[in-house]
C-alpha cells in the first residue's frame, strides 16, 4: 500500500465530520490511533489516507494503537451505513460498537483465554414437521440475504430451529449472531446453546466485566467464537465468517437504544445480514406490525410453527372482571385458582407491571399526593428501606410522618407494587416460598440467575414479577399465571399501546403449561369487554394483530408511515420549546409536502430530573423524503442559535 502522510479520523464527539491528521507511520484504514483533540488526548479510527488536506497546520498522530484494523471493511460499512440512517456522527456510532475497554485504546489482546467443558449432547427428541420445514427453507437460502420470520406460538421449539441451523452452518466454517432481549439473555439460554454447539459460543451481556466484552469481541473477530449470544449491542460484533443472523423475540421494545446513538438494532439486522450476504430469521411469537408489514411486503418469508410439541397444549385463559371485586389486588377467584394450582405441586406466577411497595402516597384528608421534586411524576413507596423514590430521576427522600399540606396525620398508601403484592400474598400463603423477580431484587450481579435456579428447582412456589418475566422463560413446573393490572396499557395514549400490550399478554400467558399439565392463565381487568381479550384468549394474535395493522393503514401510522422525533430539553421552559418552535420553521420552509410536522408538544412526563422535554414529529409514507428533510434540517441547525443551555437529539423511526 502506498504510504500517505495525512490520515482522516473519526473522533468520538459529537460533530457531523472527521479530523485530518499526519501520520508517517504505515496504519490500516480501521485502525485505532490515539490523537490529540483540543486540549485532550483521545482515541479515534483511521477512515481512509489522503494526500491533501483543507486544513494547513495539522498535528501529528501520537500513536499508532493497531497494526491491523480494530474495525473491518465490512463493519465499517455496517456502521456508516447506520451513521448516516440515523443521523449521528460517525465518531460517536464507530467508538459506541466497540466494548468500552477497546474504546479507551488498551490493546486488542484476549486476556483469559477460557476454558471449555462444555457437555455437548444431542437433542433428546425428534423435530416435528414444522420444525423441518423451517430449517430446511432457511437452510436451503444460505450465501445469500433473505429474511425469514419464524412465527412460532410460545414454547413450539424456535430455539431448537435455531440450534439445527447453528449446528448446520458451523460445520461449514460459519459463525451465527445470535440477539436476545436485555433480559432474555437468561443463563438457561446461554446454557441451551452451550450444550448444544460443538464450537466455542461467547455471551454478551451487561453482567460481564470489561475484560470479558473485550475478550468476546476479539473472540468473534477472530474467528474463536463460532456461535455470538448478545444483546442489542451485539449487532456490531465484527463476525468475519458470518453466516447467518438471528434475531430472537423481535417484537421485544430492547432492542432499541434510546439514549446516545438511538439505533433499533432489529431493523439494523436486515443491513448487517445484506452486507454480509447471508439470510436472517426473525424469531416470535408475536410479531410487531413492522414485521407483519414486511411478510406482507415480501420482504420476509413467514414460517410457522402453530403447535406445541408433543401432548403439550397451550394454556386456558380466562377474565377476572375487577368491577365485581374488592379494591384488593388480588381477586379471590385468582386466590382460589392459585391455591388449585399450588395443591396440586405445581408452581404460580404473579405478573404486575410495577416494582415498589405502592405508587401513590398521599393524605386521606386534603387529597396532597408525594410529587417528585425534579419531575412530573409520583414517588412511590420502597418498604423495605422506608423510602419515596422517584422511578424517572432516581430521587429518594424519607416519607413524612404528618401531610406536608394539612399538618394532620393522615397520609396512606394506594395501589400495588411487586413489593407489596408479595406482602400480601404472605398473608394468603404463609407456607409457600415466594421468589420476587423486578429490578430491585435482581440488582445484585448474579441475584437474577440464583431466583431463576431457585424457580427451575421445581418445587412449588410462587414467582412474582414485573416483565423481567414476560421473556423467553421455559419453566416446566409453572401451571398457572395471574395477571394483574393491565388496564394501564388500554387506556395509554400511545399507538402502541394495545400492539404491545397483546404482546404481553400472549408471552406472558406463554409461560404457562410447558410440560405435561395443562396451564392456565387468569387476567384482572375492569374492562373485560375489550376486543384485546377475545383476540388474547383463543391466542389468536395474528388476527388480532390483522385487524390492528388495518387501523394503522386507514391512518396512516407506522409501519404505513414513516416517523421521526426531534427532543429537546433545557432547564428553562420557554427555551427548549422556542427552540423546537425555529427548528419546525426551519423544517417548513423546506418544499417537501409529503412530510408532516406537528408540534413542538410537551414530553409525556414533561419534567424530568430539571429539565423540561419537548417533542418535534416529523411524518412521511415517504422514508426518502423524511431523510431528505433531515439532512436539509442537518445543514441548516447550526443556524438556529440555541438559547442558554437547550440539549436536543434526533430519533429516527422512535418508539416510546
Ligand atoms: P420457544 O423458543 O418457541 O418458546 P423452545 O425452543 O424453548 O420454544 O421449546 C420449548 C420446549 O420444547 C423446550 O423444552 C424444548 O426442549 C422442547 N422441544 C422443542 N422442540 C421439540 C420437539 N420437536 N419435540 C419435543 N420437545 C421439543
Ligand atoms: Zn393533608
Ligand atoms: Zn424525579
Amino acid at each position: 500500500m502506498q504510504r500517505l502522510p495525512i490520515i482522516e479520523v473519526a473522533i468520538p464527539v459529537p460533530l457531523y465530520k472527521s479530523f485530518d491528521y499526519l501520520c508517517d507511520e504505515d496504519v490500516t484504514i480501521g485502525a485505532r490511533v490515539r490523537v490529540s483533540f483540543g486540549r485532550k488526548k483521545v482515541v479515534g479510527i483511521v477512515l481512509s489516507h489522503k494526500d491533501k488536506s483543507d486544513f494547513k497546520s495539522l498535528k501529528s498522530v501520537d500513536e499508532v494503537l493497531d497494526k491491523e484494523g480494530i474495525l473491518s471493511a465490512e463493519i465499517l460499512e455496517f456502521l456508516f451505513w447506520s451513521a448516516n440512517y440515523y443521523h449521528h456522527p460517525i465518531g460517536e456510532v464507530l467508538t459506541s460498537a466497540m466494548p468500552k475497554n477497546l474504546r479507551l485504546g488498551k490493546p486488542a489482546e484476549i486476556k483469559k483465554a477460557r476454558a471449555f467443558d462444555n457437555q455437548i449432547g444431542p437433542a433428546e427428541f425428534e423435530i416435528t414437521s414444522e420444525q423441518n420445514n423451517a430449517i430446511e427453507t432457511i437452510l436451503s437460502a444460505k450465501d445469500s440475504f433473505s429474511g425469514f420470520l419464524l412465527h412460532g406460538v410460545t414454547g413450539s421449539g424456535k430455539t431448537e430451529v435455531y440450534l439445527r441451523i447453528t449446528e448446520s452452518l458451523l460445520k461449514q466454517g460459519k459463525q451465527v449472531l445470535v440477539l436476545v432481549p436485555e433480559i432474555g439473555l437468561t443463563p438457561q439460554m446461554i446454557s441451551r446453546f452451550e450444550k448444544r454447539i460443538d464450537g466455542t459460543v461467547v455471551a454478551i451481556h451487561s453482567q460481564l466485566n470489561e475484560t470479558q466484552k473485550t475478550d468476546a469481541y476479539l473472540m468473534a473477530k477472530n474467528g474463536e467464537a463460532s456461535v455470538v449470544l448478545g444483546t442489542r449491542s451485539a449487532i456490531f460484533s465484527p463476525m468475519p465468517n458470518l453466516g447467518l443472523v438471528i434475531v430472537d423475540e423481535e417484537h421485544d421494545g430492547s432492542f432499541k437504544q434510546q439514549s446516545s446513538f438511538r439505533y433499533s438494532a432489529r431493523d439494523l439486522s436486515f443491513i448487517r445480514a445484506k452486507l454480509a450476504n447471508v439470510p436472517l430469521i426473525l424469531g416470535t411469537a408475536t410479531p410487531s406490525l413492522e414485521t407483519l408489514k414486511n411478510v406482507v411486503d415480501k420482504k420476509l418469508t413467514r414460517l410457522v410453527l402453530s403447535t406445541r410439541p408433543g401432548t403439550t397444549v397451550m394454556p386456558e385463559v380466562s377474565l377476572i372482571d375487577m368491577r365485581t371485586q374488592s379494591a384488593e389486588a388480588l381477586s379471590l377467584p385468582l386466590i382460589d385458582k392459585m391455591k388449585r394450582h399450588l395443591n396440586n405441586n405445581n408452581q404460580v406466577m404473579l405478573f404486575i407491571n410495577r416494582r415498589g411497595y405502592a405508587p401513590v402516597f398521599y393524605c386521606t384528608a386534603c387529597d396532597w399526593k408525594a410529587q417528585c421534586d425534579h419531575c412530573d411524576s409520583q414517588m412511590v413507596y420502597h418498604r423495605h428501606i422506608n423510602r419515596l423514590k422517584c422511578h424517572h430521576c432516581g430521587v429518594e427522600k424519607m416519607p413524612d410522618s404528618s401531610c406536608p399540606s394539612c399538618k394532620q396525620s393522615t397520609l396512606k398508601v394506594l395501589g400495588y407494587g411487586t413489593e407489596r403484592l408479595e406482602e400480601n400474598l404472605e398473608s394468603h400463603f404463609p407456607n409457600t416460598s415466594i421468589i420476587r423477580i423486578d429490578r430491585d431484587t435482581t440488582r445484585r450481579k448474579k441475584a437474577f440467575a440464583q431466583h431463576l435456579a431457585q424457580i427451575n428447582s421445581g418445587k412449588p412456589c410462587i414467582i412474582v414479577g414485573t416483565q423481567m418475566l414476560a421473556k423467553g422463560h421455559d419453566f416446566s413446573q409453572l401451571a398457572f399465571v395471574g395477571i394483574l393490572d393491565v388496564d394501564v396499557g388500554l387506556l395509554s395514549l400511545d399507538f402502541r399501546a394495545t400492539e404491545n400490550l397483546a404482546q404481553l399478554l400472549i408471552q406472558v400467558s406463554g409461560r404457562a403449561g410447558r410440560s405435561e399439565h395443562k396451564g392456565e392463565v387468569a387476567i384482572q381487568t375492569r374492562y373485560p369487554n375489550h376486543p384485546i381479550f377475545g383476540y388474547v384468549r383463543q391466542a389468536n394474535y395474528t388476527k388480532y394483530a390483522s385487524t390492528l395493522l388495518k387501523e394503522r393503514q386507514q391512518t396512516l401510522l407506522p409501519p404505513f408511515s414513516h416517523q421521526a422525533m426531534i427532543c429537546a430539553n433545557a432547564k428553562n421552559k420557554t427555551q427548549a420549546e422556542s427552540f423546537l418552535n425555529e427548528v419546525a420553521q426551519l423544517l417548513r420552509s423546506i418544499d417537501l409536502p409529503t412530510v408532516e410536522i406537528w408540534g413542538p408538544v410537551p414530553g409525556v412526563i414533561e419534567k424530568k430530573a430539571d429539565y423540561y422535554y419537548f417533542n418535534l414529529y416529523l411524518q412521511s409514507v415517504e422514508r426518502k423524503a423524511l431523510h431528505r428533510m433531515l439532512n436539509t434540517l442537518f445543514k441548516h441547525v447550526d443556524n438556529i442559535k440555541a438559547s442558554g443551555s437547550v440539549r436536543w437529539f434526533l430519533d429516527v423511526d422512535p418508539i416510546e
